[in-house]
This record gives C-alpha cells, structure tokens and sequence, in this order.
C-alpha cells in the first residue's frame, strides 16, 4: 500500500506520477542503476512518505532529486536526500537562498494551522547543487530526459522534466490539468509565452505539480486562461478601468470557459495582483 491520499499512475515504462489528492504531486523514474526524483515534497516527513513508495517500487538508490521550482510545498523536503544531486534552474536556487522571500513564506506556512506547520520550522533550506540556464540534457537509464526552461511563468525559475521518447512532461506549477494555478509569485506577461513554448514541446501527456495527469489539450487549456487573463487585463487597463472594475469584467470573461476548474472561487485575489502587475509593468 502507498501512502495515504496517494495514488502511484505508471505513465510510461519506469516512470510513475505520485499523485496526491488536494496536495502537491511528484514524479519517480526508475533508470538502471538510480532512481530521479521530480520534487520533494513539503517538509521532510513527506518527503520520507515520498522515499517509502520509492521503496515499493525499486530499492535503487535515489540519485537525483529535481526541483521543477522552489516554492515550499515542491522542494522543502530535498534535506531528505543528501546522497542524491539536486538540480533545479539558476533563479529557483537563488529564490530558495533569498532569505527575505523564504521567511514570508515561512510565516505563512507556520501559522497555518495544518498538521505540517510545526514540523515546516524544523526545515533546512537545501537549494539545488547543481543549477542550468536554458537547458540540461540528462543520460537516464536508457532515456534521455530534457530540462527546459523557456522563461519565468509561475516563478522566476520554473523548468519542464521532458522526456522526449514518452512523450511527457512534467509541468511544476506552471500548467494544471483544469486547475487555476497559484500566481502571486508569478511573472504574468512572462508566462504567456512560457506557456506557448511549453505547448510546443511534442507531448501527449503532463504530469502537473497538482491534480490529475492530463493531456494535450489541458495543457493548451492552462495556456488558454493565463492568455485570457493577460489579454483581458490588458483591455481593462487601456480602457482606463480601475482594478474593482476590471476584476469584474476579467472574472466574467474567464468564467465562461474556466469556472468549474479547480480553485476558480478563490481567483479574485489573483486577478487583482495580474492587474497591479500589468499597470506597475506600464500596461
Ligand atoms: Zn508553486
């Protein structure tokens, strides 16, 4: 039995989705001689749920951990593997080493109330060790895996686990399967064209940092919505409207294709911080 909440999906041959109901997802490739993690999870006690299901599959060692970001729910638990190299992009470890972003992360995170939140102040930050700019190509068991990055979306620093072969890709935060993604961290006109590159890449499935496996045309969908709110939100601010107004104009317009995603009753907040963005950037 895996984990609680926790549903193991082989997606392709050695390479499995840890997806975890209402949580953060993570992704496990069996390669020959090691085994490559994709995102360690919130604090160390999950990452250690983590490892256990790895155990369930195969008792290769763990030599790779990858960070697909550094937002806390993905990669609070990397102290968890210091015999494993961990990689991420160049501006996810200089987020995780920004001292004053991770202790308002903190903050939040240990006043939460949730059964992690004592445990999050027993957290070491580990950054990734080993750190690329646009592209690292990984030799993996008889695989190639890409990490790319196209540019900063839902972070500074978010990169895709593609595997070319399998046509897959691991997405992070950056696009969910019918699912509005968390944006106050987020370079919004940035992310329009990440997501186009994203969907560039030859895939039939992804595998999200939340939710469920999806296909390519929910990865086209994620596209979609962040376009729309760009473009919507760029409307209102040429029309001259004030945020209270276009916050109403965007969520109508948005509603239409995407109100029964996942998290669309609590978009309001986003949309404000889309529209301070885009007027602070000069519209
Ligand atoms: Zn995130």
């Amino acid at each position: 039995m895996v984990s609680a909440g926790v549903e193991l999906v082989e997606v392709s041959d050695g390479v499995f989705a840890r997806l975890h109901e209402g949580l953060t997802n993570a992704g496990i490739i069996v390669g020959d001689e090691g085994v490559m993690i994709i995102d360690s999870l919130r604090v160390p006690s999950f990452a250690r749920a983590l490892i256990e299901d790895v155990r369930k599959i195969t008792s290769k060692p763990i030599k790779y951990v990858i960070d697909t970001h550094s937002h806390w729910d993905h990669s609070l638990g990397n102290e968890e593997f210091p015999d494993a190299t961990i990689i991420g992009h160049q501006n996810c470890r200089a987020e995780m080493l920004d001292i004053e972003a991770q202790e308002l992360w903190m903050n939040k995170i240990v006043t939460s109330k949730e059964s992690w939140s004592e445990e999050a102040r027993t957290v070491t930050i580990t950054p990734p060790a080993m750190t690329f700019n646009s592209k690292l190509s990984m030799y993996f068991g008889g695989r190639v895996i890409e990490l790319r990055y196209f540019g900063r979306a839902h972070t500074s620093g978010d990169i895709f686990i593609f595997l070319p072969e399998d046509k897959l890709v691991f997405t992070g935060d950056v696009a969910q399967d019918s699912g509005v993604p968390f944006m106050m961290d987020g370079y919004m006109e940035d992310w329009v064209e990440t997501g186009r590159l994203l969907c560039e890449l030859p895939v039939d499935r992804f595998i999200s940092g939340h939710g469920p496996v999806g296909g390519h045309e929910a990865l086209v969908e994620a596209k979609d919505f962040i376009n729309e709110l760009v473009s919507t939100t760029k409307e209102c601010i040429g029309n001259g409207q004030s945020n209270h107004e276009a916050v109403e104009v965007i969520l109508k317009k948005l509603s239409n294709r995407f109100g029964h995603w996942r998290g669309f009753d609590r978009v309001e907040d986003s949309i404000e911080f889309t529209f301070r963005q885009i007027l602070q950037n000069g519209g």
